[in-house]
């Protein structure tokens, strides 16, 4: 089973993520911490496009 998994310690809260994949990743207006939308979403291209471009480097893919 595939899983992304955020490091809410390391997460900023840019809303880069929010940004590049709005379909599964949002960040919580209280905590200032990104969350998933769709725990379990299909893994595309942008998804790890947007784990890439992630600048504290805390979103996990795991397959
Ligand atoms: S791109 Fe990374 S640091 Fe920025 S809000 Fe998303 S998970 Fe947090």
């Amino acid at each position: 089973m595939t899983e992304i998994i955020i490091d809410s310690y390391l997460c900023s809260g840019c809303e880069t993520c929010a940004q590049m994949c709005p379909d599964v990743f949002r960040v919580d207006p209280v905590t200032e911490k990104a969350e998933l939308l769709d725990i379990a979403p299909v893994l595309t291209d942008e998804i790890y496009l947007t784990a890439a471009f992630c600048p504290e480097k805390c979103i996990e893919i795991i397959e």
